[in-house]
């Protein structure tokens, strides 16, 4: 099956944003502050600003943006906190968006933001499992017995865990959200999220940025949170390794992100959950 890695680039590195970008975290752009989403008397924080491209990210039609928001009071864990924002280009604005309360600080998250990164390149790359095998994703036992027939599927490869189309990876609870038919597998976003080459310093990244090396741990001095808008929440490198990891959001430590699509509406009709 044919699926898409999205490669990062941390947005407190990348300058000022001039456009609409594909992205995790930070303030939506040239969203229509009416149409910001509330829950527990707060406003959501935005977990991502999707654009459509296909054939990574498909929304049924081209100009339109997917935004997910997540509420970190209530975590977004049972019925609310989830919100999804499908809108038109056309009836975008210009510039940054941001409404009042838009900073405030979270009982499930200090920053004033998710950690934002920003959608650079697409790779596409092909796990040789066929089409046809997709709906033994979603029931339980079939799933861990496709582990057992395709290498290229590993419980344990946390590397693999955000991925655009193509068939989902599970965390160890198997499929344990999935909405039922038209929706599909759109793509999931693990909480960590994986950058190339060595952690940037501590101080151009503004989190807690902790390095390891086998039996031994360093945390950079203590930044208790973000320092800088749109910081990612902590970063983790393991000496030697030529990639690190960023958390960006609150996902109960090591949970993923799950998004599927109804393709039966247009714009097409998107959910999203997350579990551990
Ligand atoms: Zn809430």
């Amino acid at each position: 099956m044919r699926y898409y890695e999205p490669r990062f680039r941390m947005a407190v590195l990348a300058g000022e944003q001039d456009r609409l970008i594909s992205k995790i975290g930070g303030l939506p752009w040239g969203m229509p502050a009416d149409l910001w989403p509330h829950c527990c008397g707060c406003p959501q924080k935005l977990l991502a600003q999707l654009r459509h491209e296909s054939p990574m990210l498909d929304l049924g039609k081209e100009g339109l943006v997917l935004h997910l928001f997540q509420c970190l009071e209530c975590g977004g864990i049972d019925e609310c906190g989830r919100d999804v924002v499908v809108i038109d280009q056309s009836s975008m604005g210009d510039g940054l968006t941001r409404v009042p309360g838009w900073d405030h600080s979270c009982g499930l998250g200090e920053p004033p933001l998710i950690g934002e990164f920003w959608i650079d390149e697409w790779l596409e790359k092909d796990d040789g499992i066929p089409d046809e095998r997709l709906s033994e994703f979603f029931v339980e036992s079939s799933y861990w017995a496709l582990q057992d027939e395709f290498s290229e599927i590993d419980f344990y490869d946390f590397l693999g865990r955000t991925r655009f189309g193509g068939s989902p990876r599970w965390t160890g609870n198997g499929p344990l959200v999935v909405p039922p038919p038209p929706f599909e597998f759109l793509f999931q976003i693990d909480n960590s999220l994986i950058l190339e080459g060595v952690s940037p310093d501590v101080d151009a990244v503004g989190c807690v940025v902790t390095t390891f090396e086998s039996g031994s741990s360093h945390q950079s001095n203590a930044l208790p949170v973000a320092t800088k808008l749109g910081a990612p929440w902590s970063i983790i490198h393991e000496v030697g390794s030529d990639y690190y990891s960023a958390e960006f959001t609150n996902l109960g430590s090591d949970g993923t992100i799950f998004v599927y699509v109804d393709r039966t509406q247009v714009p097409h009709a998107v959910q999203w959950f997350w579990n551990r």
